[in-house]
């Protein structure tokens, strides 16, 4: 497994529609190792394949001490509830938005080695589930702001300190002892 540069917003690749998997392979399994400990590294809630720059329809979770993973997902909101609270990315680092989501979510999709799976998940695995599965269709987080919320929200990433600089690699922070 190894740590992969983040992709930050701007990137053309995060506008990119990603391509179903089709090869449930080694070079599957070493991409969810790769997204798993980027994610963990970089202290995210998720992490979607189109952030490490492969266009291809997988995502991580870790959520209330779960960690998981769905290749091709299809995501349906369960019930009519929404939540609005505070939302992040990895790719837009250090900024914070109220973003409105479904409460709950089913998704269906396959794990690395072709096998079935289905995910129930409320708040904040709702809210992870539906954050990756955007990513995978090229859709960020501040796309589905208020039109007055997203142009303050995208004014403010404009002068974000890392903004044209493409990617970083997320490090742990060491103490000094
Ligand atoms: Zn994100």
């Amino acid at each position: 497994m190894s740590v992969t540069p983040i992709r930050l917003f701007g990137d053309p690749v995060l506008r990119t529609p990603a391509a179903p998997v089709v090869d449930f392979d080694a070079e599957l399994r070493q991409l969810v190792a790769d997204l798993t400990e980027t994610m963990f590294e970089a202290g995210g809630a998720g992490l979607a394949a189109p952030q490490l720059g492969v266009g291809l329809r997988v995502f991580t979770w870790f959520v209330d001490g779960e960690v998981g993973h769905l290749v091709n997902p299809d995501v349906t909101p369960a019930g009519e509830e929404t939540e609005e609270a505070p939302e992040g990315c990895l790719s837009i680092p250090g900024f914070r938005f109220d973003c409105r989501r479904h409460l709950h979510v089913a998704a269906t999709g396959w794990n690395m080695h072709g096998e079935p799976v289905r995910i129930e998940g409320s708040h904040l695995l709702a809210r992870a589930v539906q954050h990756e599965t955007d990513h995978l269709d090229g859709v960020l987080f501040v796309d589905r702001l208020d039109d007055g919320a997203r142009a303050a929200a995208l004014a403010e990433i404009q002068q974000a300190e890392w903004a044209g600089m493409g990617a970083y690699t997320p490090v742990v922070k060491v103490s000094p002892h």
